[in-house]
């Protein structure tokens, strides 16, 4: 993976960039394509994206409010009627006192940017963030963008890699400020049921920690449901909750995410935004407001895609009981399946890159490397892809894998 400073002819960049990484995901996909414009007859399942187009309801909302005028700015934080269906979603999960209106909503540039803004208002010198590992590869970044620290706390092998509030409690010290959680997880699938959640979310509070939920993929799981920090938080004074439309709404390139914070929180956000996107685009809002306010057809066409990535997982895991030396986790929801191909030989003890090269090159396939998630001896494969490349897609991972790791576990 490159950093910045072997991009860098004549220019050095400033010690706030010095150590960043390109996203790897996105490194990913950015080569997928260029090898398929070149002609390569490349399967994608590196992209985290929903193959799926945004539904119809909410393509009419957004022509309808441009038609109406969307195409200016609006307040920093979002505007009001979206900021209080988010709110009131909310206060339909939140057990705690306090009701959780719209002045606690701060709707951004995605969630993406929702995560930076909480980072960076949060976090600063000095301080230890806690990052359950494997995990999404921008929240190292982003907490080292705050120049805090971002300590990457391995999840349990015999719990689907997740952390548990032992391990969280072993990895902290005095200068541990908060946690970053997401569930269901990228890149494993993991669920954390309400035990599990309720265990770290107690630990936070015993600690003074600040908890920074990601719950983007909430929506898409394929047996119980994910609890919400918000039902099993006993308050919100140390609490965000950050979420969006991209992946259950298949509306990644509208941009809009949030983040529910405790008052001046959200007000130190906005503040910070105000400074450097201000709002999110104001159309993309409205298609927002749409999918969150029009139940019934945002139900429906959720629940259809939920089925369509159902569909994909057990084929996908039906495949891979054909190599039964192929470990991963089991995935319970969004739509990542995370395999374990430590088995694989490698030149630099990389085995999740050595395999995803491999992929690439010899089977046209794309993966993510563990390495992006810091565990090199895995890899990542999205299902947010048509169902056929999907198919195709794992039927020569597991061939690959066969082929070089044979039997070896
Ligand atoms: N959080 C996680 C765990 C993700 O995987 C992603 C996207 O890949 C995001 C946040 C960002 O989503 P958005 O498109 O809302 O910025």
């Amino acid at each position: 993976m490159r950093d910045l400073t072997t991009l860098s002819r004549g220019f050095a960049p400033s010690a706030n960039v010095a150590q960043l990484k390109e996203s790897a995901t996105i490194a990913v996909s950015t080569r997928a394509k260029a090898l398929r414009a070149a002609g390569r007859p490349i399967i994608d399942l590196g992209a985290g994206e929903p193959d799926f187009d945004t539904p119809e309801f909410i393509r009419r909302a957004a022509q309808r409010a441009i038609d109406a005028g969307a195409t200016r700015y609006t307040a920093t934080e979002g505007i009001l009627p979206l900021r209080e269906a988010i709110a009131a979603e909310a206060n339909g999960q939140y057990r705690g006192a306090g009701p959780i209106t719209a002045g606690d909503v701060v709707v951004s540039v995605g969630s993406k940017q929702s995560l930076f803004n909480a980072c960076f208002v949060l976090f600063g010198p000095g301080d230890e963030v806690l990052v359950p590992t494997p995990s999404w590869t921008s929240y190292y970044e982003m907490v080292a963008l705050a120049r805090a620290e971002a300590v990457a706390v391995r999840g349990d092998p015999a719990r689907e890699l997740k952390v548990t509030a032992e391990l969280l409690a072993a990895a902290a010290t005095e200068r541990t400020r908060g946690v970053m959680l997401n569930s269901p997880c990228n890149p494993t699938g993991a669920v954390y049921d309400a035990a599990e959640l309720g265990a770290i979310l107690e630990l936070a509070a015993e600690r003074d920690w600040w908890v920074i939920s990601d719950e983007i993929y909430r929506r898409i799981t394929y047996g119980t449901p994910a609890p919400s920090a918000l039902q099993l938080a006993a308050d919100r004074e140390r609490l965000v909750v950050v979420n969006g439309v991209a992946k259950a709404f298949a509306m990644t390139g509208w941009r809009v995410g949030w983040a529910i914070a405790p008052r001046a929180v959200a007000q130190a956000m906005t503040a910070f935004q105000s400074h450097t996107t201000s709002n999110t685009a104001a159309v993309s809002q409205h298609a927002a407001l749409a999918a969150l306010t029009q139940s019934e057809e945002a139900e429906r066409a959720v629940a259809a895609m939920v089925a369509r990535f159902h569909a994909r997982r057990d084929a996908a895991l039906r495949t891979l009981a054909s190599v039964p030396s192929l470990g991963y986790v089991r995935p319970d929801g969004a739509f990542y399946l995370y395999l374990d191909v430590s088995a694989v030989p490698s030149d630099d003890g990389d085995a999740g890159s050595a395999f995803a090269r491999h992929l690439l090159e010899a089977h046209d396939v794309a993966v993510v490397p563990g390495s992006a998630f810091l565990t090199p001896g895995w890899v990542r494969l999205s299902y947010a892809a048509p169902d056929d490349d999907v198919a195709r897609g794992v039927e020569r991972v597991a061939a690959a894998y066969a082929e070089l790791a044979g039997g070896r576990k």
